[in-house]
């Protein structure tokens, strides 16, 4: 059995970008940049204030004292988007705003609130010394005209949105998203909700599975449950192989007489890359290729299912599009509970992190029980033959919610 690094370092080896295209960034959350964009210009673009005040020569304020207030001149006004058409000159000041350009002369800025003004605007008063360059925002301070924006393989989030139409950006060359095919086998499976017959079940893993993967910017496309049949396999696989460019089969990768995945893929000339990993759930996980795409065979069991898909897939469709950070964001956590494994494989508990860092286990674990998944924002590691008890500090990989 394959140790679950090595699994996940194959199968990111097996997996290259996809193209890329230039989206608006309006619509580009959560995408993965495919070049270094690097500003075309300097962010402030030029010295401005930062208050609503008046622009003044800080040396005029030098004596400035409650009882030695100061006057000076108000020569214009300035509203933000406009250019001052006049010069400040000792004893001067001119109204400005947030944002309002710095006028020549001036090298700061005095709140309102510091000043009294008098005559409409034409003087105001001032008790209030100020050093250079009080309250005004410099050009370039910010971001330099030929800084590095955001970095290729990084993921564009609001505030790089923000920053790139700051610096007049529209569009932004992202990685293609990722067409990934869903596919569920079981002879008992039954889509909801139809009626079942006694021995048969709804299905949820594609559902599951297709909110993992949008989270994950990919698009899922469902196919039809497909039967425990060799033949329906083998077609199943060929439509969906041929449609995305990677595809996810759930269930049939084990080693009973109705687990049809792996001799549908070797009578397809395609190849079986490893089979088995030493973790639990999820140890009759399969990868394979056929036709140049890829193939993730994932366990039947909904729990099985959800931790491969995270620890094994979702690394493999983030690379697709070019992501330099594939894995689970991990948190520290402190453990509300004890957690024993005495098994030979290592095992993903779901947890349930807290707000405040307290890890709770998320209910009864057994990979085909359900009724702990909505709880669970987390998977703890647990080795082999090893306890953890209530108290201790724990990595929780945490679930994209
Ligand atoms: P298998 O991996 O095909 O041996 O299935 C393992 C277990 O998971 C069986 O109890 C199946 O009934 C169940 N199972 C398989 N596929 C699904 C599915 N798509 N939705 C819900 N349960 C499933
Ligand atoms: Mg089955």
């Amino acid at each position: 059995m394959l140790e679950l690094e090595k699994a996940i370092k194959i199968s990111l080896d097996l997996t290259k970008k996809l193209d890329s295209q230039t989206i608006d960034i309006t619509n580009a959350a959560g995408r993965y940049i495919s070049s270094n964009l690097i500003s075309k210009v300097d962010l402030p673009g030029f010295d401005n204030s930062a208050m609503d005040g008046y622009a003044i020569i800080s040396s005029d304020l030098k004596q400035a004292t409650e009882s030695n207030p100061i006057t000076l001149n108000c020569i214009g006004l300035a509203p933000a988007g406009t250019m001052p058409d006049k010069k400040i000159k000792d004893g001067m000041c001119m109204r400005i705003f947030t944002g309002s350009p710095i006028p020549e002369g001036a090298n700061a800025v005095i709140m309102q609130e510091d000043c009294v003004y008098n005559n409409n605007y034409k003087t105001i008063i001032t008790s209030n010394s100020i050093k250079p360059w009080k309250n005004i925002r410099i050009k370039g301070e910010d971001i330099r005209k030929g800084d590095n924006l955001i970095s290729k393989g990084e993921q564009i989030n609001a505030g790089a949105i923000a920053l790139l139409n700051a610096t007049g950006h529209k569009t932004a060359k992202v990685g293609r998203q990722p067409r990934v095919g869903l596919i569920a086998t079981g002879s008992e499976l039954i889509d909801p909700p139809n009626k079942i017959n006694p021995g048969e079940i709804y299905e949820s893993n594609r559902t599951m599975l297709a909110s993992m993967i949008i989270k994950a910017n990919g698009l899922p496309k469902i196919y039809p449950i497909v039967k425990d049949d060799l033949n329906k396999t083998i077609n199943a696989l060929r439509s969906a192989l041929s449609e995305n460019d990677l595809v996810i089969t759930t269930g049939g990768v084990s080693v009973g007489d109705h687990d049809h995945i792996k001799p549908a893929l070797e009578q397809m000339s395609g190849t079986i890359v490893f089979w088995k990993i030493s973790m639990k759930p999820g140890k009759p996980f399969m990868l394979g290729h056929a036709n140049g795409k890829t193939l993730f065979a994932l366990p039947g069991n909904p729990g099985s299912a959800l931790t491969t898909f995270l620890l094994l897939v979702r690394p493999a469709l983030l690379k697709l599009q070019g992501a330099t950070c594939v894995h689970l964001i991990k948190r520290t956590g402190v453990l509300a509970d004890e957690i024993i494994n005495n098994g030979n494989r290592r095992h993903f508990v779901r947890v349930k992190l807290d707000e405040h860092s307290h890890a709770t286990i998320a209910g009864k674990q057994r990979s085909h029980m359900l009724g702990s998944l909505p709880s669970s924002n987390g998977l703890i590691d647990i080795p082999p033959n090893s306890r953890l008890a209530n108290g201790d500090k724990v990595e929780v990989l945490m679930i994209p919610s």
